[in-house]
């Protein structure tokens, strides 16, 4: 067994620490220092555009977005102003990784799965069906060599991608029919994108695309027999429990969706140090911002829900073990199309199997036996 001199461990921790502070010194008399001085200019403003993917204000996703600017703003003295555009504002929703990427924005907002026409492997920062939770995904990517992956899929397009926020779990979608058997999903019309999309559709579904403010209307009309969204909280504002019976759990397809802040590099190469690193920050507490208010804000309308008898349901074991073993299928196809994502799956499913024994061993039990 490896044995670990706690002195030296704890004595390795302090020295770093004063080394640090060394540095810090000696940075402050260097050249170094005098040139980052010398491009820190207290009068120059920087005024950039973020386009996002969500509708202008969007509860808790765009309001998050609005918060961001206000940060940058109040960090940076006001020298850095950022104007937000919800979807549609200045470009559509769907074209903001485009508009980053050309400059004519300079910083966006979204989730990565939106731009897998373009960089298939960028899907695995997103959500993965059956993959990590929010607190799994935040791990790998932050600390398990996710980031440098996804900062190396995103480079020729020159963006930066920076982790800023989860939807945390997600709800299974709501339903006319009861899904009682594997048979209940074929033919179902569902609203249902990304990695989630192609497993319904290859376990027999038909998986049908509609931007946020057509899926009501769809639903209500036939057009589509069933969708997800998000989870009690933006389900409810949509007003689904109005027009579908049945409110299904768990979202298997989005366990911990990871949204992303993406930056022009360029743009952002060309700012002083220190704006950098506030974009950095801001974006961190953005990731952390959206996954607390949509923790404490689910549960209020979950609560709601029930009060008002919405019928929430269970997917049963056999479903969900058709649609686990369909995931399976579907990444092995993505992984053997493309070289990048299998590079990327590599490392997410390394990740997952080191820290499943861990999570088995506390959070399970936890969640089982404990909580
Ligand atoms: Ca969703």
């Amino acid at each position: 067994m490896k044995k670990i001199n706690r002195a030296s461990f704890l004595k390795k921790g302090g020295l770093a620490l004063a080394a640090g502070a060394g540095t810090l010194v000696a940075c402050n008399s260097s050249g170094e220092s005098k040139n980052e001085a010398s491009s820190f200019d207290p009068n120059k403003k920087y005024k950039w555009n973020m386009v996002t993917t969500w509708p202008p204000n969007f509860p808790i996703l765009g309001e998050g977005c609005n918060k961001f600017a206000e940060w940058v703003n109040e960090m940076s003295g006001g020298r850095m102003q950022i104007r937000v555009f919800g979807g549609g504002e200045l470009i559509p929703s769907l074209e903001a990784f485009d508009a980053v990427s050309s400059g004519t924005a300079q910083i966006g907002h979204g989730s990565a799965y939106y731009w897998a026409g373009k960089i298939p492997a960028a899907q695995f920062f997103a959500s993965v069906p059956f993959g990590m939770n929010a607190q799994q995904v935040n791990a790998w990517i932050m600390s398990g060599g996710g980031l440098e992956l996804w900062r190396e899929l995103y480079e020729p397009f020159d963006l930066i991608p920076f982790l800023a926020g989860n939807t945390n779990a997600q709800m299974g979608g709501w339903f006319n029919k009861e899904i009682n058997t594997v048979d209940d999903l074929k033919g179902l019309k569902m609203r249902i994108p990304g990695l989630g999309g192609r497993v319904f559709e290859r376990a027999g579904g038909s998986a049908i695309l509609s931007a946020g403010g057509e899926i009501y209307t769809n639903l209500e009309r036939g057009v589509i027999d069933a969708t997800e969204w998000i989870g009690p909280f933006h389900d409810y504002k949509m007003g689904f429990h109005k027009i579908a019976k049945y409110y299904y759990s768990p979202g298997w397809h989005e366990a911990g969706t990871a949204l992303e802040i993406f930056v022009n590099k360029t743009n952002f190469e060309g700012l002083p140090k220190d704006l950098q690193v506030i974009i950095e920050t801001a974006s961190a507490r953005l990731n952390l911002y959206m996954m607390t208010e949509l923790e404490v804000k689910n549960a209020e309308y979950l609560k709601i829900m029930r009060e008002e008898g919405v019928d929430i349901r269970s997917f049963p074991d056999e479903v969900i073990q058709k649609l686990k073993e369909t995931t399976q299928e579907v990444i092995n196809d993505i992984v053997n199309d493309d070289p990048k994502s299998a590079k990327v799956y590599e490392s997410f499913k390394n990740f997952k199997q080191t820290n499943k024994p861990w999570s088995d061993l506390t959070e399970r039990v936890f969640y089982n036996k404990i909580s």
